[in-house]
């Protein structure tokens, strides 16, 4: 029997209340119940014009939904409704539409843009800012300041918010036609295209619009047919100054298969590129992720969660998500204890079991001093350097807790402790010999 509580509001046009019942079917028996239960029974849909509206109750259950059944909830409907059809997610309860009103205000985003990727909430660091400020510029004088603008970065570092946040911008102009597309769908598109043989359409479409947006252009790079189409219509565009932005995973000259005219014309404009956040930015990504999500975490907590999750900030969001759903389901509040055994993978906390007294030794061992040094008094930079090493490396493989390892370096205080470990954590980052020299002890120690 199927419990239907997922609303419909178009329900007066019976094609679509089958079609939603259709992927609703299919999710059924996709998903285990459970999960049907907790992300699918809650969901209001509503469709206009060429788009799938999911209202939810907050940006918290938005993130969760997308990272827990995302993939399959997009795969079911672009099955049922064509790979055409967009899909907006937006926070709190959807407008009734009628029938008659369906028609109008076609929407100045074409494409799936999510409205909650905005400026304002990417937090901006050394490791991100001139693209950050390469975004805002573009968004403020599309097709004047640098065209392309080509983005590129490691997985989960904010290209595609970046994008969505210059779209989001944009669409308070008037006047302002944009087109996203990520390469994978521009490449299926025109392979339709191609297969009806409907390319006229398919190019008078992209050459109609004033600002075209490609995410993970690398995916038609090797695609002989997809990267000529591209490159004309790059063309048509470049030439009367209409904005192209590009992103990518990888710089143009690392783009193998990539065909040279093409390289080279991603190149005329402004590259820009985006690198891991640092401790302090990412620390900075937690605190407002979590005040969005409307829950607070623990420094120690975050400081767990920020040193150990380094280089993919949506990394960092799925183990605040999987944190949080956690503690819901179980009904008690987020500590170390439970950050440490629900994130066990992520955080790559060790099982086998190391002392401090282990540690304490092998590294007075390497820095060459006594281990009583471990604990003396002495603040001499040889002794206190390997101590506060020593401090970083009992955090990051014991499952002690601040306190308890600054009692056994000599009954120091907590916050010598923590000191310590941002202090070598900094110096792994901007250091790289002494970034290896410490993963080699972390690796040894752990056998
Ligand atoms: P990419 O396209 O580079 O793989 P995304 O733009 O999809 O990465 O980012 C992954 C997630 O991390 C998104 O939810 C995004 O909002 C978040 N994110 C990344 N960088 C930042 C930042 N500097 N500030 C806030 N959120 C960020
Ligand atoms: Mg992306």
């Amino acid at each position: 029997m199927v419990h239907f509580a997922c609303s419909i509001l178009t329900m007066n046009n019976p094609t679509w209340t089958t079609q939603w019942q259709d992927i609703i079917n299919q999710l059924q028996d996709q998903l285990p119940g459970q999960k049907f239960d907790a992300w699918i029974n809650p969901l209001e849909a509503n469709i206009v014009d060429n788009a799938l509206i999911i209202s939810c109750a907050s940006n918290f259950f938005i993130n969760g939904f997308k990272a827990d059944c995302g993939s399959v909830f997009e795969d079911c409907v672009h099955t049922v409704l064509g790979q055409g059809m967009d899909i907006h997610y937006k926070v709190g309860k959807p407008q009734v539409v009628k029938p008659s009103e369906e028609k109008t205000q076609p929407s100045k985003i074409d494409g799936n843009v999510d409205s909650r990727f905005t400026f304002k909430n990417f937090i901006v660091g050394s490791s991100n800012e001139f693209a950050f400020a390469a975004c805002q510029a573009v968004a403020e004088k599309p097709g004047e300041s640098y065209n392309p603008l080509y983005l590129h970065g490691g997985v989960g570092l904010g290209k595609t918010h970046l994008i969505h946040a210059i779209s989001n911008e944009l669409s308070q102009k008037p006047d302002i036609k944009i087109a996203y597309r990520t390469g994978e769908r521009f490449t299926n598109e025109l392979i339709k295209a191609i297969g009806s043989r409907s390319t006229d359409q398919f190019r008078e479409h992209y050459r109609k619009v004033d600002v075209l947006i490609i995410d993970d252009v690398q995916f038609i790079a090797g695609k002989t047919s997809t990267q000529e189409e591209f490159f004309h219509t790059f063309n048509a565009l470049h030439e009367v100054h209409k904005q192209i932005i590009l992103v990518s995973d990888r710089n143009p000259h690392d783009m193998s298969h990539l065909e040279e005219r093409l390289r080279s014309r991603f190149n005329w404009g402004l590259v820009a590129d985006i690198q891991p956040p640092n401790l302090e930015t990412r620390l900075a990504i937690l605190a407002s992720k979590t005040e969005l999500a409307g829950i607070t975490l623990d420094k120690d907590v975050s400081y767990l969660l920020a040193s150990r999750i380094t280089n993919n900030v949506r990394e960092l969001e799925g183990a605040l998500t999987r944190l949080t759903a956690f503690s819901h389901l179980t009904k008690k509040s987020i500590d170390m204890d439970m950050a440490k055994n629900v994130l066990r993978e992520q955080l790559h906390v060790v099982v086998r079991s190391i002392t401090i007294e282990d540690i304490q030794k092998k590294i007075a061992d390497y820095y060459g001093i006594a281990p009583k040094e471990m604990k003396s008094n002495k603040r001499s930079r040889n002794i206190a350097f390997p101590r506060q090493v020593a401090m970083y490396i009992s955090k990051e493989l014991t499952q002690a807790s601040l306190p308890e390892i600054g009692s056994s370096f000599g009954g120091r205080d907590h916050t010598t402790v923590l000191y310590a470990h941002r202090k070598i954590d900094a110096q792994r980052q901007e250091d790289r010999a002494f970034d290896d020299e410490i993963s080699h002890l972390l690796n040894t120690l752990r056998g």
